[in-house]
């Protein structure tokens, strides 16, 4: 009977540098536990293989969500939702990149028309407080936490640029998308989620952005456009009220 030496070996990629088969995944599991579930790591090592891609998005990226915002990602589980399960790469990009603008000439925002690159971003408050404010009168049941803006100056059409992200909680059972469907909202012909590939409805051009959502974010008013993708993954732009025009009107009323 011929020996058979049973290893873990990666057949996904002919240019994995795994040749003679990978350590286990407990062992790769204490190596990021060590690292404090590093993302840069856990991406970089992403790009090596498809095998340690699925391990990836299987374990790591869910125990780097869980320790970079654990009352969030308590919060979205609540309820027995599994809204973000298998979305766990995208969760977690979404809590540390700023998608950026890939699109120009206005395609995506109006306030938009030279494309910006996205970024990596070290620490970002998601507040529910501010979800809300985004949402219409008919859906403020719904959750959703939002990032607060970031900050891209000078590279609006009009001023200062702030560019927000954010994901609603069991969007497939939310008032937001009850109503994108029952509008028949069309989707974005040619752009999508920047986390995780889906399509986008254009919640603008739905009217479906309240008044709250410009003084919420500090924009001017009516500026505040967003997209939310089949994933219930969002990302938008606002135009921000210029620092000087703030303190003038401090000193207005002081
Ligand atoms: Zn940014
Ligand atoms: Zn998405």
């Amino acid at each position: 009977m011929a020996f058979v030496v049973k290893r873990l070996r990666c057949t996904h990629s002919a240019s994995c540098v795994c040749l003679k088969g990978h350590i286990t995944e407990d062992a790769i599991y204490l190596v990021f536990e060590h690292m404090q579930w590093n993302p840069k790591m856990i991406a970089a090592f992403s790009s090596v293989c498809k095998w340690f891609d699925e391990l990836a998005k299987r374990v790591l990226w869910k125990k780097f969500c869980h320790a970079r915002a654990p009352k969030m990602m308590k919060d979205l589980h609540s309820d027995g939702s599994h809204i973000v399960d298998g979305n766990w790469k995208a969760l977690g990009k979404l809590l540390i990149y700023c998608s950026g603008c890939p699109s120009a000439r206005g395609d995506l925002f109006c306030n938009v028309y030279d494309p910006i690159p996205g970024h990596f971003v070290y620490r970002t408050r998601f507040s529910r407080t501010l979800g809300k404010s985004l949402l219409p009168p008919q859906s403020r049941s719904d959750v959703v936490y939002v990032s607060d803006p970031c900050e891209h100056l000078d590279q609006g059409e009009d001023g200062d640029l702030g560019l927000f992200r954010g994901i609603f909680k069991s969007f497939a059972a939310s008032d937001t998308k009850k109503m994108l469907i029952e509008r028949q909202a069309k989707f974005h012909p040619n752009e999508v989620c920047p986390y995780c590939k889906t399509k986008l409805w254009d919640l603008m051009e739905q009217n479906m952005i309240p008044r709250s959502a410009a003084v919420k974010l500090g924009a001017d008013d009516g500026s505040v456009e967003y997209y939310v993708c089949l994933n219930g993954h969002i990302f938008g732009s606002c135009t921000l009220v210029p620092i000087s025009d703030s303190e003038d009107s401090i000193q207005e009323t002081d």
